[in-house]
């Protein structure tokens, strides 16, 4: 049975989105906003989350709407483009519950890029 963490409105993320705690914006559009990693991984490491209030990627994709779900990947490949890694390339991670190391309970996407990456999985 699936069992979802309930949404914590005073997480670290939820703050960011409503601009009670500073963040480096890289992009905003009415499904997400994205921002630099405070402690970045690679020489681009950002963040995207969706405005939506979503505690992981298991929780987004059985409850966001196709629109929200197609808003947020289309604005990850926006953003990648635009901060020139989509050439010659990225990696996208996202992190889901406490097996996959999740720290912040608010879904993101982190794109890191920027240098080549070592292989990850597992
Ligand atoms: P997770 O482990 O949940 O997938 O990733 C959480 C990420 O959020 C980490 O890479 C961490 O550095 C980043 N992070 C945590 N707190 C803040 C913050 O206050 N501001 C920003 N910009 N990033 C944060």
């Amino acid at each position: 049975m699936r069992s979802v963490m309930a949404y914590d409105p005073q997480n670290i993320f939820a703050k960011i989105l409503r601009g009670e705690i500073p963040c480096t914006k890289v992009f905003e559009n009415e499904w997400v906003l994205a921002f630099h990693d405070i402690a970045p991984q690679a020489p681009v490491h950002v963040l995207v989350i969706p405005k939506g209030a979503y505690v992981s990627q298991d929780d987004f994709t059985a409850k966001a709407t196709d629109a929200e779900i197609a808003g947020l990947w289309r604005a990850v490949g926006q953003i990648a483009r635009d901060l020139e890694v989509a050439e010659p390339g990225y990696r996208t991670v996202q992190n889901t519950g406490t097996n996959g190391g999740q720290e912040v309970p608010h879904f993101h996407v982190h794109i890191c890029g920027g240098r080549r990456l070592g292989r990850m999985i597992p």
